[in-house]
């Protein structure tokens, strides 16, 4: 639909930003999905600023820049430079401590804040192989995510679950967002 013969060869690039209270496990979620790698003991504050993904969607090169806040929130909210030009976020939580999920309204609003209302969202329960200690519910989150408008997400970091789908997700709402506007 829509595809010409220009369209072949074509190349997009798409910024994603991942948010949320410190050691929920953006770092980790990103390097296994990046690099297929985890880090037990990982320092939040030693982070890459991003890492790109190449998927191939309707046989063209989509790259998505992913960025990790490598520790800012910490000491401070995250700067505004962070969200720049953003067309996607994954906002994350960790199931085993309720606080990070309490703190998800600020960090939709910092989002609303610095960003077009129309990029694609996705709320993310991580430490999913932290079942035996859970103290946000699956219920819980999901009825968040419908209330907000955003995709929702259980994952693990650790034992790969549901990590690329979770990011394959944003990048493929992200790219039909933007190919349904180019046409
Ligand atoms: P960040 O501060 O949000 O970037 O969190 P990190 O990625 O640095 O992770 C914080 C801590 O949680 C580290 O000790 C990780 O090993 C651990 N962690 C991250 N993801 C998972 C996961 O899916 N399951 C478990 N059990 N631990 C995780």
């Amino acid at each position: 639909m829509g595809s010409s013969s220009e369209d072949e060869g074509e190349e997009y690039l798409f910024k994603i930003v991942i948010i949320g209270d410190s050691a929920v496990g953006k770092s980790n979620l990103l390097s296994r999905y990046a690099r297929n790698e985890f880090n037990m003991h990982s320092k939040a504050t030693i982070g890459v600023e991003f890492q790109t993904q190449t998927l191939e969607i309707d046989g063209k090169e989509v790259k998505a820049q992913i960025w990790d806040t490598a520790g800012q929130e910490r000491f401070r909210a995250v700067t505004s430079a962070y969200y720049r030009g953003a067309f996607g976020a994954l906002i994350v939580y960790d199931i085993s401590r309720s606080s990070t999920f309490d703190s998800i309204p600020r960090w939709l609003d910092e989002l609303k804040t610095h960003s077009d209302t129309t990029i694609a969202r996705m709320l993310v329960g991580n430490k999913y192989d932290l079942e035996n200690i859970r103290a946000v519910s699956v219920e819980e989150g999901k009825s968040l995510a419908e209330t907000e408008g955003l995709f929702f997400m259980e994952t693990s970091a650790l034992d790969s679950t549901n990590v690329e789908k979770a990011f394959e997700i944003v990048i493929r709402e992200i790219y039909n967002n933007v190919s349904r506007k180019v046409l």
